[in-house]
């Protein structure tokens, strides 16, 4: 299996990809016959697509086997993942590799709720102060609200922000097993029914973009969104040295001159080598909403130096994944998710570590191979 999964393994022959395949369902138990198969029936994707002329194909590899000792994700994974950028498994399987020779990954999620900031138009200030009291006073009728449009979602807090006549009000629910979404956002609008007909607030969208979706934004690099995630490894001073032909004080120099230092000054919201790439090939791999990539492209990345050990971490604020709904209802996505064993219910956080130790490994090999001065040297051999 480890040949199967390293670098050399880049035979794209059809029997060759007949192999790995067969040898990615030994290892995880899991008959991938839609995956084989490809594409979908029409009826498959009836809630998920309008208009539909086909599907687009993407090309599906996989990454590890990967060691994890998480909050929810025990156990060695082959990690399903979509892309159309060569070098990038390559890369995040040695990432795994050289992290199952330090030990493996432990991950935990921290936070877990899904936001919808809808926003009212109030009279003035004091019109303003009258809801937000009646909103402090009359949490159960809005968990009524909130009960009577779904059996797993639950809201678990409101946050409100005045600015002249309009009145945002962040809420955040968790949502069980899906993303939440749609949960989420049928639920704001009964809430926000209910405000307006005792307060004479009139909600003007149900999504003010205090949520904030599918647009990078402090408040959910601060707050979390989805599930807040983070992702630790320590390699041994001679792992990094032999397995990634650098030093540990190299790698830690990188990621404070280039992830720190570099992403501060641009003033992008998170600082990493290029998390979002892992996200992508991820969500695409398990039916989750690829605009949600946004979210966790705000992953922050730190590194030290543990007496010659590397220690490298991401913190992850906003992982906005399911396991049941959405995209996942799917096929072939289904079967990627049980590569995994993150299928259904009970499997969400699960599911969001593994993201989480999927863009650590990718972290990890990318400032190794620019420590190393190999970044663009492997994509010339491996992407082109
Ligand atoms: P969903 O498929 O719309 O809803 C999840 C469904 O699963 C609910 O009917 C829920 O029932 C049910 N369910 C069964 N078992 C569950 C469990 N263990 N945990 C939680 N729910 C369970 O999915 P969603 O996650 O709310 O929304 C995801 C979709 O929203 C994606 O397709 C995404 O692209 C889309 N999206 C929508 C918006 C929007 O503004 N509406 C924004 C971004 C993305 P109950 O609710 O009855 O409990």
């Amino acid at each position: 299996m480890a040949e199967q999964t390293g670098l050399k393994n880049r035979g794209h022959a059809v029997s060759d990809m007949e192999d790995r395949r067969s040898a990615a369902e030994e290892f995880t138990g899991v008959a991938l016959t839609e995956i084989a198969k490809g594409g979908m029936e029409p009826e498959t994707a009836a809630k998920n697509v309008e208009n539909m002329i086909g599907t687009i194909q993407v090309p599906l590899g996989y990454a590890g086997p990967i060691n994890m000792a998480g909050g929810e994700a025990e156990g060695s994974f082959l990690v399903p993942l979509a892309t159309t950028e060569g070098a990038l498994i390559a890369s995040i399987s040695r990432g795994m590799s050289v992290m199952n020779d330090g030990g493996g990954v432990r991950a935990q999620v921290f936070g877990d709720a899904m936001t919808r900031a809808p926003v009212f138009r109030v009279d003035d200030i004091g019109h303003c102060m009258r809801v937000m009291d009646w909103v402090d006073s009359h949490r159960d009728d809005i968990d009524g609200a909130v009960a009577g449009t779904t059996s797993h979602g639950r809201l678990v807090r409101i946050e409100m922000f005045p600015d002249g006549r309009s009145l945002f009000m962040r809420l955040s629910f968790s949502t069980g097993d899906a993303m939440g979404m749609n949960m989420a956002t049928i639920a704001s609008e009964a809430v926000c029914r209910l405000i307006e007909r005792e307060t004479g607030a009139v909600m003007v969208s149900v999504s003010g973009n205090m949520c904030s979706d599918k647009k990078p934004a402090a408040i959910n690099m601060i707050e979390g969104r989805g599930k807040t995630v983070l992702a630790e490894a320590r390699i041994p001073k001679d792992v990094v040295e032999k397995r990634l032909h650098t030093t540990s004080a190299a790698i830690v120099e990188i990621n404070y001159r280039k992830n720190l230092v570099g992403s501060s000054l641009a003033g992008t919201l998170g600082a990493n080598a290029h998390a979002a790439n892992m996200v992508a090939a991820i969500y695409i791999a398990t039916g989750q909403d690829p605009a949600q990539v946004v979210g966790g492209s705000m992953t922050m990345t730190t590194c030290e130096d543990v007496d010659g050990d590397l220690y490298i971490c991401v913190r992850m604020p906003a992982v906005e994944v399911g396991t049941v709904g959405g995209g996942t209802r799917l096929p072939c996505q289904r079967e990627a998710l049980s590569m995994i064993g993150c299928l259904g219910e009970g499997k969400a956080r699960k599911l969001a570590e593994i993201v989480a130790a999927t863009v650590l490994a990718g972290e990890l090999s990318t400032l190794a191979a620019q420590a190393a001065g190999q970044l663009g040297s492997a994509h010339a051999k491996l992407g082109r």
